[in-house]
């Protein structure tokens, strides 16, 4: 099947309310065009530099989304037109994140990324982290950016109860968040699921899939 019917495929099987990220990391400008020729705009990268070269080769209607891990010295680079950081999983990220907004005359939207995974490759916080980031003070003082959701990574298996225990683990930190919320944080999004688990991810909760391969086919990284 070729990319666009890939894309109609699964944009025909997922409900309303849910937002399909294309994870179109390593695949040339050539294919994500296709995928926008289809009507499509929401796109993810997980490197910065290689999501500002595609940004400058992209029509301007596309939103980036930003779903791999983030440096503080990279944010820069994308604060002009980034439109959501799914990665964030320290303070001092979101510190540097609200300074290159506001140089930019912007209000960038992030997720804080919970370490729901066994593995201990996985990026994320935890979800006490997550609520003292809530709590402080000065967060209220970053005008710059907004918490929009949580974001998290199952762990990589076959065992689909293990998935789903980890899918509902990050419905319900959402749900507790979202009791905290304050002036910058508004809870609206969860971001997980992935091509091989996000009908699992979908009705366990999630709203906002980062669908990659089962879009662009298998990515090779020689
Ligand atoms: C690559 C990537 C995806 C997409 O993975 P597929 O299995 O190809 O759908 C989703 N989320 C993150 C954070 C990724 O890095």
């Amino acid at each position: 099947m070729s990319i666009s019917e890939n894309l109609n495929r699964i944009k025909s099987t997922i409900p309303k309310h849910v937002t399909l990220v294309a994870v179109s990391k390593t695949k040339p400008i050539n294919d994500l065009m296709e995928v926008y020729n289809s009507g499509h705009r929401v796109f993810g990268e997980n490197k910065v530099q290689e999501m500002v070269d595609k940004y400058d080769l992209m029509p301007k209607d596309v939103e980036w989304h930003m779903i791999g891990h983030v440096q503080s010295n990279k944010v820069k680079y994308m604060a002009p037109f980034v439109s959501l950081i799914h990665g964030v999983d320290n303070f001092k990220l979101l510190k540097e994140i609200n300074k290159q907004a506001k140089k930019n005359n912007r209000t960038i939207n992030c997720l804080l990324q919970i370490k729901i995974a066994e593995e201990d490759s996985k990026f994320g916080m935890s979800a006490d982290d997550a609520s003292k980031i809530f709590a402080s003070d000065s967060l209220k003082e970053f005008k710059n950016i907004k918490i929009t959701g949580v974001m998290g990574m199952a762990t990589f298996t076959d065992n689909k109860n293990q998935i789903k225990e980890e899918f509902n683990r990050l419905k319900f930190i959402f749900d507790n968040l979202k009791e905290l919320e304050t002036e910058n944080c508004k809870l609206e999004t969860i971001s997980m699921g992935m091509s091989g688990d996000y009908q699992l991810a979908i009705a366990c909760g999630s709203n906002m899939i980062r669908v990659g391969s089962s879009i662009f086919g298998s990515r090779n990284y020689n």
